[in-house]
């Protein structure tokens, strides 16, 4: 075990304290396989009328404390309200976040895994999301250790209006952004990384892109910079998150039901 990676949480309990949250929080727990003790969950939730269907995904590199934690804090505060349908995945790696490790105890790198499908956890991923709709948006949260300030990806095929700008200008005004022209070896402007994700052109791919192949339009990598306290990486995400769902959905969290069943139409910048 790598004591600086190690994850300040035991995965079943965490997926455990993700159940307990979504349930009281009006959502369907779905199991989808259990991998060395640990289930794999899956949450959604409906509410009637039409609303914008947001897909959220953390858990995958067991490196990567902040984001299955930072998912876990939103969840508990409601931040899934109303607002949207959503469809939850939090925690996929648990043989990782055992051991402190990007990949799983079989040394798989599951966020390259999902063209392959070499490993149980991504193929248990993909039964499940065969069986959902289109999302109108994506979200996967992640780490990055080399990073010196929150950045993201933005896959944008249908240059649909982008959220990339609103969430990085949120984060800019309590927290770094990393600036770099190059971050992970890819061209960089301003924290936000549009790379080509011509999923012919890849021959592993990620989530994100297994996501732009058959589930949505608009998806989002969030990274935030491991070096910095666990507290501050949580309250980036926690921001990040909060204005992109305020953007779609055209509401800020806490907006009253009634209100929200009066919207005629979704709002036009969510249409696949
Ligand atoms: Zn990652």
């Amino acid at each position: 075990m790598n004591a600086v990676k190690a994850a300040p949480f035991v995965p079943e309990e965490l997926v455990e304290r993700f159940a307990v949250a979504g349930r009281r929080q009006g959502f369907r727990v779905e199991p989808l396989r259990e991998i060395d003790g640990c289930p794999l969950i899956a949450l959604t939730k409906r509410t009637p009328g039409p609303r914008p269907k947001i897909y959220l995904s953390s858990g995958l590199h067991g490196d990567e404390p902040a984001a299955p934690l930072g998912l876990l804090q939103m969840l508990e505060e409601g931040l899934f309200d109303h607002r949207a349908v959503w469809f939850i995945v939090p925690m996929l790696n648990p043989t990782g976040y055992r051991r402190g490790t990007r990949e799983n105890l079989a040394g798989v790198d599951l966020n390259r895994d999902y063209r392959h499908r070499q490993s149980a956890e991504v193929r248990a991923h993909i039964e499940w999301l065969q069986r959902q709709p289109l999302f109108d948006a994506a979200f996967c949260l992640h780490e990055d250790w080399e990073s010196v300030g929150f950045y993201l990806y933005e896959l944008n095929p249908s240059r649909r209006s982008s959220l990339a700008e609103p969430m990085i200008e949120a984060v800019r005004g309590h927290h770094p952004i990393d600036l770099s022209e190059l971050i992970d070896g890819r061209p960089a402007a301003g924290g936000i990384l549009r790379p080509d994700a011509d999923p012919v052109t890849r021959e592993l791919w990620p989530e994100a892109i297994y996501l732009r192949s058959h589930h949505t339009t608009l998806s989002y990598t969030l990274e935030t910079p491991s070096a910095f306290p666990i507290e501050q990486r949580i309250a980036i995400q926690r921001i990040a998150i909060g204005t992109a769902l305020e953007k779609l959905t055209g509401k800020p969290n806490g907006s009253p039901l009634d209100s929200a069943n009066q919207t005629a139409s979704t709002p036009t910048n969510v249409s696949i």
